[in-house]
């Protein structure tokens, strides 16, 4: 049976990110998202190149092989050509970016898909997510080591183990064919809509009767409610029975940054001028609100993340216990109570490029911050693996100062 298909894309920066590191593609045959990630400008440029090559691909298909093929062929080729950009522009190294496309063959869906970003089928009324995010938190939920509620407010959820990038010269990508019917309603979106917008607003969204075009709104204005700390990206594809009126024109339309021409700075990136990047000062100083890092797979790092696990999720809750007990203090005029107490907790962080303690909670309320640097160290960040950077630039919470001063030690012992 012929179907044809009403679709729409949409990217927003969100309201915390300075750049949008998302792309998103709507066209013939062939609808995707990518969320770049790493370095300082390179998230953008992965996911704007990879959207840029596969996206040469939409077209007619005789078969879901050759349809899944051509998609994963196409990923590996830009996974390649990343690779190749790095090591023409060493500044850009650690860049990559996740990849979740559809591709149509008649009434079939074929699906490729890497990192976190997601496809969902909404059908009956039922959304369902159809794709596995690729990260270390949902490997243990497979395990049945944590539950799912665990798995999304872990501190660790956004480090993947999989990704196109630098890093694997040929990445494990899933494909997978799905068959598909007039009614149907496919969402592919990036982790600033689903890891912010819960799945039953999400949900009932897509259940309205709200166009694609429409939904695409709906959908981004919710994680705007919602803060959006992250950019956002969502594509949405109605199949419709072909004789069906509708007077939507399928085109290529490209949105966040594959919307735009890729420039790569020239040498000019070094390392010096990098530092000294004004927009880099909050990285420096361990404010970075980037919590996406890329971990190849292992059995240590998940092992670490198991360890973490229980007593990070506590503290997490603590964390905003603490921040809801300061803001009702400060309603009744002992904000001084609750500031005191902040006090008496520590954090591993990072302060010009070197390992470093506060002493208070890394949270604030508007400009009021409630922790300052306590004790430096000579340990520099720089020197450190990819994993334990990511584990710095999150943070890691103390119970007192000895015992950040044991994190620092576990932390330069782990894979150090
Ligand atoms: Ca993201």
């Amino acid at each position: 049976m012929a179907i044809k298909t009403v679709s729409h894309a949409l990217s927003d920066i969100g309201r915390v990110r300075k750049s949008n590191q998302d792309s998103g593609y709507s066209g013939y045959q062939l609808f995707f998202v990518a969320d770049g990630m790493g370095g300082h400008a390179g998230g953008d440029i992965a996911s704007a190149l990879v959207s840029q090559r596969v996206a040469q691909i939409d077209g007619v298909f005789a078969s879901p092989e050759s349809a899944k093929k051509a998609l994963v062929h196409t990923m590996q080729e830009a996974n390649r050509a990343l690779g190749q950009t790095v090591k023409d522009h060493s500044e850009l190294a650690g860049l990559g970016t996740t990849f979740s496309g559809i591709l149509f063959t008649d009434n079939q869906v074929n699906i490729a898909h890497i990192g976190d970003s997601r496809v969902y089928l909404q059908r009956d009324g039922e959304l369902k997510q159809v794709t596995i995010d690729h990260t270390f938190v949902q490997r243990l939920v497979d395990l049945g080591r944590i539950t799912p509620e665990e798995a999304l407010t872990h501190p660790r959820r956004s480090v993947l183990m999989r990704v196109l990038g630098d890093i694997e010269e040929q990445p494990d990508i899933d494909a997978f064919t799905l068959d598909t019917k007039p009614g149907d309603r496919w969402l592919l979106c990036s982790d600033g809509l689903c890891g912010v917008v819960p799945e039953n607003i999400m949900g009932g969204i897509l259940n309205s009767h709200a166009q694609a075009e429409e939904a695409c709104d709906l959908l981004v204005s919710e994680a705007l409610e919602y803060g959006a700390p992250d950019n956002v990206t969502v594509v949405v594809v109605d199949v419709l029975a072909p004789n069906v009126e509708s007077d939507f024109l399928p085109s290529a339309q490209y949105v966040g940054s594959a919307a735009n021409e890729i420039v790569i700075d020239d040498h000019r990136g070094n390392r010096l001028l990098r530092i000294f990047n004004p927009r880099l000062l909050p990285d420096l100083l361990g404010l970075s609100q980037d919590p996406a890092a890329y971990q190849p797979e292992s059995d240590e790092y998940l092992d670490y993340i198991l360890s973490q696990t229980r007593a990070k999720i506590r503290n997490h809750r603590l964390r905003q216990l603490l921040v809801v007990l300061v803001l009702t203090l400060a309603g009744v005029g002992v904000l001084s109570l609750g500031y005191q107490y902040t006090q008496t907790r520590y954090y591993v962080g990072e302060f010009n490029g070197k390992i470093a303690v506060y002493q208070g909670i890394h949270e604030s309320l508007g400009p009021i911050k409630f922790s300052h640097l306590y004790r430096e160290t000579s340990i520099d960040v720089s020197a450190l693996t990819p994993f334990q950077q990511a584990a710095i630039a999150q943070t890691i919470i103390a119970t007192d100062y000895k015992d950040a001063l044991r994190e620092i030690a576990a932390l330069t012992q782990v894979g150090g």
